[in-house]
């Protein structure tokens, strides 16, 4: 759909900062997010022209309420680290209109974001449901992310921007109910894998043998999500694999950490009788076993790096770990090798 007749310039990202197209999602979100600074919207702009950024927005407004165009509306930005929610997201980057403390943001910004939003949702149809989960209408970067964005301030006047708007689309508005996601997939699917997958930068034949795989792990918003058989088969996209609803989802919709922590609880028994219990309740044994034995091992997946060392590294230069002593424990509560990511990292940069 372009850009909105609201913005003042258009200071398009670099075309390697965002994904062409929505990926088949139909825009039904709005995800404000802040700045971390003082910017105009240009300046913002001017950032996700820088292709190692590998960060965009569809929007960019100043602390001087000016709106600038980034990322066309028909193209999923980079902004939220997570791939479903910006597939249906139109993403809004503010500035700030002091740094630190509670983050606040200025009049002028505020009520461009609600003449923006209001001029979103006419066009696309949606109302504001903010719920404070992903399902709503109106959604967070920290919901997705280890990240304080949008910072205290506009968080806390997000359910006040949902009314505004709301109120503002008049009653005669109806909006379109939100779709539910249509695709993604969760760990402990069973997945069929294409003959050829792509794993981070390398093209990679599959063992002859494996045709599907399990889903162990996910990072949202990476460019290669899905970790498959806890790395023995390598992170992949959503392109390379299809199906899901494994056993485990799909007879009872439990996912397999709740299965798992229902074996430790003693409900499915020991040995061979646990695994007949499981399998008669349509569970993949196996998956839930190995899940069983990572949450009493203490959650360590494996003893070699099965995760894509870039695509860490690139999170934490995005900012999702924070930084020193902060970044170093939540990257190793997250299951990391801090001291392999931080050398990526500084290599990086
Ligand atoms: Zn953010």
């Amino acid at each position: 759909m372009g850009y909105s007749s609201l913005c003042r310039s258009i200071v398009p990202a670099a075309s390697d900062n965002y994904t062409h197209g929505r990926l088949g999602y139909k825009v039904c979100k709005i995800t404000p997010h802040h700045m971390s600074g003082v910017l105009t919207g240009e300046q913002c702009a001017r950032l996700f022209q820088n292709s190692s950024r590998d960060a965009s927005a569809n929007y960019c407004i100043g602390n001087d309420g000016g709106i600038v165009g980034n990322v066309d509306e028909n193209n999923r930005a980079w902004t939220s680290s997570s791939r479903t929610n910006d597939c249906q997201a139109i993403t809004i980057e503010v500035s700030n209109s002091s740094t630190g403390g509670n983050w606040p943001i200025s009049d002028a910004a505020w009520n461009a974001l609600i003449n923006l939003c209001v001029d979103i949702c006419r066009r696309y149809g949606f109302s504001l449901v903010y719920d404070g989960t992903p399902n709503g209408s109106l959604t967070r970067h920290n919901m997705f992310s280890n990240t304080d964005c949008p910072g205290p301030y506009l968080q806390s006047k997000l359910p006040e921007l949902a009314n505004i708007v709301n109120s503002r689309l008049g009653s005669g508005y109806t909006p379109a109910p939100i779709p539910a996601p249509s695709t993604g997939h969760k760990v402990g699917d069973v997945v069929s894998i294409n003959g050829v997958y792509t794993a981070s930068n390398s093209t990679k034949k599959l063992k002859p043998a494996k045709t599907s795989g399990t889903i162990t792990r996910i990072i949202s918003g990476a460019l290669n999500p899905y970790l498959l058989d806890n790395g023995n088969l390598g992170w992949v996209n959503n392109g390379c694999i299809t199906g899901g609803g494994s056993s485990a989802s799909s007879s009872g919709g439990s996912s397999l950490d709740a299965v798992a922590q229902a074996v430790i609880a003693g409900n499915y028994g020991n040995g061979d009788d646990r695994k007949r219990r499981l399998q008669a309740a349509g569970y993949d044994y196996n998956a839930v076993q190995q899940r069983v034995n990572q949450i009493l091992g203490g959650g360590r997946v494996s003893s070699t790096p099965s995760y894509n060392l870039d695509d860490v590294a690139r999170r934490v230069i995005r900012g999702d770990f924070g930084n020193g002593e902060e970044r170093k424990r939540r990257l190793q509560a997250a299951g990391y090798d801090y001291n392999a990511v931080q050398k990526r990292v500084n290599q990086m940069l």
